[in-house]
């Protein structure tokens, strides 16, 4: 279960229509002053910009969103003149008019206006932390910094910032640069302050927070690091300043360009909708994902703090140095940020396999890829509901896939030095997909200008057919690419007109001079001629090529045997997930999935197991019938048992805590899909006794006992959870309890918890995932999708359009021609603007599951029945 499935994404703007600005100006400078008002929930704002008049006008546009202007004013060539306002609500914008045209060349804008602090976790907004203290901070990407000042609000206007925020006395203000002064007044209670000239950046990663804030400090390079929350949650940002004092150091080296900016706050937030959002030296953060305690957190949350914290710092280069010229090409900054994020993860904790991690992530982003209405990576976006429809799967996911395979391809120091170059010929500028592959091909001497576009510029994702016949002395190998579909009869009738530029890399099993053979594959088909004849052949040797693998039967069966011996982690992984895309399609029947599993018995490594797993469950939950079910809950705990047996119920001193992480997702996977009795016994113990003990909560533990003691559940243990959940001691126990809640199946708990959802209990970024959780149970796809239908006003209205596009895409887990019609009527009548995109892949996923389930569920039930002696225990 992931709580915040995407980084930096944004909220919705909700109107449909907005173009860009007119070619008139450029800011050079803004000087902004803002007042917030916690108690009449707004701000006053006194701006002035300097801009260079590109060429005589009378006008000058700027980008306004529910801003009231007071008053606003031009000066050009020493003359001063009163503008008049016309407001373009459709557009986003407003238009300044003057009797006399302004002359080509500098001038100033004054404008004092007010705005909303609103409650739509966008803009200039008002959050609150479990006291009730109030806050006020902006978030902005993608077009909503409109919403806090009158901009130039497109990536490509660049400009310095001069910010001051007059706020109440116990209020602490920050902002992008550092403090230059602090003084009491104006009014009596309030304090001035004054921050520094920012580096040069874009309108979309200005950011201010004024609240009682405290935090930890130290220093990496010469650079001030605090970590920032709400009173009392200083001590949980330990775990964070260490990870970014690392991180500095190591980006530094490995960028070569010092961070750019003069130093670095992070801040936690208790209410906001993203994962976190790189605002140039103020980085802002949920902050579940920022503030834990470092002793009891789960493994895979400090995991994941560690890299959601490195994609961010990885942005300060990737994004705000170097920024894209339009929102086109955010694969540039998404897509750099997400690659980038597991190099210093993996330095500072080589422990964690988080470049293991790299390659389940692939798998992931090809499984998008995979979809008729996927999109390229580089994709043409106007409007703001465009525009935020952008930041998937594609730009983050398939974008960091690719360039891991770059990078493999002309090498790491090529790349790097690549890397460095671009980013030194465009600092404090912006750049195009263009610039980035120039570049790099002119470095590398190889053709990345060529091989890219062809990943960037088309969509979808290549499957490469692999065909190998020894002649003797030598192994005659035959690849051949097309364009993977999961919809089979698509893909099985026609060869598809795409045509990449694919690095492959090969290597065979037991072969004399075994090792890996790369080759550019720029044909539709070509022969590669391997030295010797081994018994196997793999197609993504490394694991690092962007492409599905396809193999003939025998091959999977000879690689199969060799599994532990021939095959690197990494390949593992990637071979489980060629061989169920080959499932998907008809090629393969499940079984020989399966069977693949049964030789993965004894392994040992997390993220190999953790692949199964999750495939293992959703075998379970869509191919299996009511009849099947207990005998393949049978078949798991049979492949489970070496794995239980090596690893036991409870952690063990001095184990690995790669370790301790599978045993509590293998325990899940026997309790959960192989019902095992002991396993659930186990939990409902392990529950009882931490449900009654005061100690901190073992979080790696205690999600899976938790929610497998809630399967069963009834309202005693609901409540004792709810209760837990009120009083939870960090934002990590509130989340696990607040899970924990959404994995009981007794129809009355999953009406009050979806109820619940809806209540002042639940923060409104977290009711879309309360409410999804619940879909994806067997028995709460139903009810859940009832609730949401009947309460869809209310869901609509949450983040502008945030929650209604995360509905969108939980109902993706439905698995029926009838659901897939329902879900197409009512959202055909309740339209979300920022989901257009969504709705069609979430409509094609539940048609290619209900094929999936009428083509391998009947071959599941004959392997199961086959096997039921054998498994009959
Ligand atoms: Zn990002």
């Amino acid at each position: 279960m992931k709580r915040f499935a995407v980084l930096c994404v944004v909220l919705s703007s909700f109107l449909s229509f907005a173009q860009r600005l007119p070619e008139l100006a450029r800011p050079v400078n803004y000087k902004l002053t803002f007042t917030p008002d916690f108690k009449k929930n707004f701000f006053a704002g006194q701006e002035t910009i300097s801009i260079r008049v590109l060429k005589p006008t009378s006008e000058i546009v700027l980008n306004a969103v529910e801003i009231d202007f007071l008053n606003a004013s031009i000066t050009s060539m020493g003359v001063s003149q009163e503008a008049k306002v016309t407001v373009h609500k459709d557009k986003q914008m407003a238009t300044l008019a003057v009797a006399k045209a302004l002359a080509a060349g500098p001038a100033t804008i004054k404008i004092q206006f007010t705005g909303l602090l609103n409650d739509q976790l966008r803009g200039f907004y008002l959050g609150k932390d479990e006291q009730g203290r109030k806050y006020a901070v902006t978030q902005f990407e993608a077009t909503d910094a409109r919403r806090a000042f009158p901009s130039f609000d497109e990536p490509a206007y660049k400009a310095t910032f001069d910010i001051t925020v007059i706020a109440d006395k116990r209020h602490v203000a920050l902002s992008n640069a550092k403090i230059l002064s602090d003084k009491p007044g104006p009014d009596e209670g309030k304090h001035t302050v004054k921050f520094t000239t920012s580096a040069k950046m874009s309108s979309y990663l200005v950011a201010i927070a004024v609240g009682e804030f405290e935090a930890v400090e130290g220093e990496s390079d010469g650079i001030p690091i605090r970590v920032w929350g709400t009173p009392g949650k200083k001590q949980l940002g330990g775990f964070a300043l260490e990870s970014a004092k690392f991180f500095m150091h190591y980006y530094n080296q490995y960028f070569g360009i010092k961070y750019p900016f003069e130093k670095l706050d992070v801040i936690g937030l208790p209410d906001f909708a993203a994962g976190a959002m790189e605002n140039t030296g103020l980085i802002t953060f949920r902050e579940a994902l920022l503030l834990i305690d470092e002793k009891n957190a789960s493994i895979p949350l400090k995991r994941e703090v560690a890299d959601v914290l490195s994609h961010e710092m990885a942005h300060m280069w990737f994004g705000d140095l170097v920024t894209m010229q339009w929102w086109d090409d955010i694969w540039l900054n998404e897509g750099f940020a997400t690659w980038m994020s597991p190099k210093p993860v993996a330095a500072w904790k080589p422990e964690w396999h988080v470049e293991l991690e790299t390659v389940r992530d692939t798998i992931t982003s090809q499984s998008v890829d995979s979809l008729q209405h996927t999109r390229p990576i580089q994709q043409a976006a106007e409007t703001p509901a465009q525009i935020q429809e952008l930041f998937d799967g594609i730009a983050y996911g398939k974008t960091a896939a690719v360039l891991r395979m770059l990078e493999a391809y002309i090498g790491s120091e090529s790349f790097r030095a690549g890397v460095n170059q671009y980013l030194k010929q465009h600092a404090y500028g912006n750049a195009t997909a263009t610039d980035f592959w120039t570049t790099l091909a002119k470095v590398s001497g190889k053709p990345v200008d060529r091989v890219m576009p062809t990943f960037v510029r088309q969509a979808g994702v290549p499957f490469v057919a692999v065909h190998a016949e020894c002649n003797g002395r030598s192994t005659q190998v035959t690849l051949r690419q097309q364009r993977y579909l999961f919809d089979r009869e698509r893909f099985n009738r026609e060869e598809s007109k795409e045509l990449w530029q694919v690095p492959v890399c090969l290597k065979e099993g037991g072969a004399a001079e075994a090792g890996k053979t790369c080759r550019l594959l720029t044909e539709r088909e070509a022969r590669v001629d391997l030295p010797g004849c081994g018994n196997w052949t793999l197609a993504n040797a490394g694991a690092e090529g962007f492409y599905r693998s396809g193999y003939e039967a025998a091959n999977v069966r000879a690689i199969a045997g060799d599994l532990e011996q021939g095959l690197t982690p990494a390949e593992r992984i990637m071979l489980l997930g060629d061989v169920w895309a080959s499932v998907r399609v008809g090629r393969k029947p499940v079984t020989d999935y399966l069977a693949l599993a049964e030789g993965l018995q004894n392994e040992t490594s997390r993220p190999v197991m953790s692949e199964l797993l999750s495939q293992l469950e959703y075998i379970e939950h869509y191919l299996t019938s009511e009849q099947d079910q207990p005998q393949f809950a049978g078949w798991v705990r049979q492949l489970l048992a070496p794995s239980i047996r090596r690893l036991g119920f409870e952690p063990r001193p001095g184990e690995s805590e790669e370790d301790k992480q599978l045993r509590s997702r293998v325990l899940q996977v026997a309790g959960g899909t192989g019902q095992d009795p002991e396993v659930l016994a186990w939990a409902r113990k392990w529950t009882d006794r931490t449900l009654a003990s005061d100690s901190p909560l073992d979080n790696t533990t205690a999600d899976t006992a938790f929610s497998l003691a809630a399967r069963d559940g009834d309202s005693t243990l609901y409540d004792r959870l709810v209760e837990k959940q009120r009083h939870a001691k960090t934002p990590e126990d509130f989340y696990v309890y607040l899970d924990a809640l959404n994995s009981f199946t007794d129809p009355k708990l999953i009406e009050r918890n979806l109820k619940r959802a809806l209540s002042p209990e639940v923060r409104s970024q977290d009711a879309v995932s309360v409410i999804a959780d619940i879909m994806n149970l067997p028995a709460g796809g139903a009810p859940a999708w009832d609730f949401m239908k009947s309460h869809w006003d209310e869901i609509a209205k949450i983040g502008d359009g945030f929650a209604g596009a995360g509905l969108v895409e939980a109902v993706s887990t439905f698995c029926s021609v009838e659901q897939g019609e329902q879900v197409r009527e009512f959202f055909t009548t309740h339209k979300v603007e920022s989901a257009e995109r969504g709705l069609e892949q979430s409509l094609e996923r539940i048609q290619n599951c209900a094929d999936l389930k009428s083509q391998q569920g009947p071959r599941l039930a004959q392997w199961l029945s086959d096997h039921e002696v054998r498994i009959g225990q």
